[in-house]
C-alpha cells in the first residue's frame, strides 16, 4: 500500500498514469521500447565493468491483472534490462560513423578525398540545376611541385601539401566543401558564390600561400599555387563539364605564368 510515485520520485507521472489507464480501459497489454524512452525507472547499470552506460536501458511491458469477476484494478509493470543490447548497438553505430569518416577522408590532409568530394560536387550541381543559386568550383594546384620534391625530398613535399590544405581549411566558410583531388591538386566548392566572390576567396588563398614558409628538417621552403574558377551556368552539360571548366581556368593560370587566379570564360 505504498504510493509508487512517492517511492520513485523521478517517474514521469503523467505519462505513466496515461499508459496504465489505457491498460485498465482496454484490458490489454502495453509495450514501450528504450527507443521511445530510454528508461522508466532510473536504475543504475548493473554491469559497471563492461558497461559504458550509466543507467539501465529498459523495455517495458504493462499487463492488466484480471480479477475473478473480470474487472481490472491492478497492473504489473515488467522491466527488461536491455542495456547490453543498447551498448552493442551504440558501439556498432560509432564504428560505422568512424568507418564512414575514414572512407571519406584523405589521410595526408584530412580533407575530403576525391571520391567523396566528387559526390558532393554531383549533389551541388543537382542543387544548382534545380534552384539556380550561384555556385562556383575552384581547382588549385601547387606550382613547380616536382621541384619541391626533387630539391627537398618527398617528406618535405608532403609537408607542403599539408600546409596548403590547412591554408584552404582556414579560408573556408561553413558551407564550402574542400577536397584533395589528386597529388597536389585541390578542389573547393563555394556555395552561393558567384565568380567575382570566388576570385576574392582565391586571391586571399593565393596570397597567403605566397607569404607562407614551410620549415622542414631545418630547411625553409617557399611555394606558390595557381587557381582556376568556374561558376555554374545553364549551358553546362553535367557536373563533369563544370569541373573541366575550372581545370581549363587552372591551366590558363599555369600558362599565364603561375601564382595566379583565372576565371573560366568561353572566349
Ligand atoms: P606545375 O606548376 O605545372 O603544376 O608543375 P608541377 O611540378 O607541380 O607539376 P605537376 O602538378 O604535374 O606535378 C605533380 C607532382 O606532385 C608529381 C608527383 O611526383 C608529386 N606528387 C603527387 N602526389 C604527391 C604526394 O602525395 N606527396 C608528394 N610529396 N608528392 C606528390
Ligand atoms: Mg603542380
Ligand atoms: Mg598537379
Amino acid at each position: 500500500n505504498k504510493n509508487l510515485f512517492e517511492e520513485f520520485k523521478d517517474l514521469p507521472e503523467d505519462w505513466l498514469r496515461q499508459k496504465v489507464n489505457t491498460v485498465f480501459a482496454l484490458k490489454n497489454r502495453s509495450f514501450m521500447t528504450w527507443e521511445q524512452r530510454p528508461y522508466l525507472f532510473q536504475f543504475p547499470n548493473y554491469r559497471p565493468i563492461t558497461g559504458t552506460e550509466k543507467f539501465m536501458y529498459q523495455n517495458i511491458t504493462i499487463s492488466p491483472l484480471v480479477s475473478l469477476d473480470g474487472s481490472v484494478n491492478q497492473a504489473v509493470i515488467i522491466i527488461y534490462d536491455v542495456t547490453d543490447i543498447v551498448a552493442n548497438r551504440k558501439a556498432l553505430e560509432k564504428a560505422n560513423d568512424e568507418l564512414q569518416m575514414l572512407s571519406r577522408t584523405d589521410r595526408l590532409t584530412e580533407l575530403y578525398n576525391r571520391g567523396y568530394w566528387e559526390e558532393c560536387l554531383v549533389r551541388e550541381y543537382a542543387r544548382y540545376t534545380r534552384y539556380k543559386t550561384e555556385c562556383s568550383v575552384v581547382m588549385l594546384d601547387i606550382d613547380h611541385f616536382k621541384k619541391v620534391n626533387d630539391t627537398y625530398g618527398h617528406q618535405a613535399g608532403d609537408a607542403v601539401i599539408r600546409k596548403v590544405s590547412s591554408l584552404v581549411r582556414d579560408n573556408l566558410r561553413k558551407t564550402d566543401i574542400a577536397g584533395r583531388y589528386g597529388g597536389e591538386e585541390f578542389g573547393v566548392i563555394l556555395q552561393n558564390t558567384d565568380s567575382d566572390s570566388a576570385v576574392y576567396f582565391c586571391e586571399r588563398l593565393r596570397k597567403s600561400a605566397e607569404k607562407c614558409v614551410v620549415t622542414h628538417d631545418g630547411q625553409e621552403i617557399k611555394f606558390t599555387i595557381s587557381l582556376g574558377i568556374s561558376q555554374a551556368d545553364p549551358n553546362l552539360m553535367d557536373y563533369k563539364a563544370w569541373l573541366e571548366q575550372a581545370d581549363h581556368a587552372l591551366y590558363a593560370s599555369k600558362e599565364g605564368g603561375r601564382n595566379q587566379t583565372w576565371v573560366y570564360s568561353k572566349v
